[in-house]
């Protein structure tokens, strides 16, 4: 009995510390967008600026209204030194603006126990607009998920459309676009594919040492990048036979007479 009280105050005082956690983060972001959008190194963009990206996204989402929207084209530095670093963008869903940076730089969090296993991609600014719009459209359409991979699904799947139409093929939008987040995403599946084929448990590798982790990537860590990378391919072409077909079929969404189904996104 006076253990589960114990545990229930450990709990409470947990969530409470939880929240005043987010709370923290919450303001310090606030802070940084205000930052972002005084900063004199930071253009704020308007339509007709970027206009193909925005017009496509327009046309798929006429009631989400992407036009007016503000965005921002921001130093990469910048954003690396208040901690947005390695994103091209982002959409940020309190103040409805959305920031990209002037130039990428290298992705820092490609290392793993200090190998190297880096995916090289090319997105170009347009494409991350139309990206980051299509995010925009998801929370403006009524979409609601906290989980990353639907939601990077719906603007990679919707932005397929895009790149079609400025001429890449499917194998071309998989290597520049869709890898890096794919093969991030297919991590942890493909580690699974090597432990299970070297008879070791999770639970026995998440008990290694840095060390033991550091051997073992030398060991097997080029099998699991292969493995990884083969699993993104394989997500990838899932994901562009749906929105392919999604497309054809259209978003469904105007607001307010939306039989626009959220579920839609999961089924893949
Ligand atoms: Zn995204």
């Amino acid at each position: 009995m006076r253990r589960r009280t114990l545990n229930k105050i450990n709990l409470s005082e947990r969530n409470r510390k939880d929240r005043e956690k987010k709370k923290k983060q919450l303001e310090e972001h606030r802070k940084n967008m205000e930052i972002i959008k005084n900063s004199p190194v930071t253009d704020l963009i308007k339509y007709p600026e970027y206009k193909e990206a925005f017009d496509y996204v327009d046309n798929l989402f006429p009631g989400s209204y992407v036009k007016n929207i503000n965005l921002y084209k921001t130093g990469a530095k910048l954003l690396e030194k208040l901690g947005y670093g390695g994103a091209g963008g982002f959409y940020d869903k309190e103040t409805k603006v959305i920031v990209i940076a002037s130039y990428q730089l290298t992705n820092k969090n490609r290392y793993q126990y200090g190998y190297n296993f880096n995916i090289k991609a090319s997105i170009t600014k347009d494409e991350v607009i139309a990206h980051e719009l299509c995010h925009y459209c998801f929370a403006e359409e009524g979409g609601v998920s906290f989980s990353r991979e639907i939601q990077e699904e719906f603007a990679y799947g919707w932005t397929l459309g895009y790149l079609r139409e400025k001429g890449y093929t499917d194998d071309e939008i998989i290597k520049n676009n869709y890898f890096p987040f794919m093969v991030d995403m297919s991590s942890d599946k493909a580690l699974k594919y090597v432990l299970a084929d070297n008879n070791i448990s999770k639970k026995e590798y998440n008990s290694f040492s840095e060390y033991k982790r550091r051997m073992f990537f030398k060991k097997h860590g080029k099998k699991w990048h292969k493995k990884r990378k083969e699993l993104a391919t394989q997500k990838a072409k899932e994901l562009i036979e749906l929105y392919s077909r999604k497309l054809i079929e259209g978003t469904n969404c105007t607001k307010n007479i939306t039989k626009y189904n959220r579920f839609d996104i999961m089924d893949i």
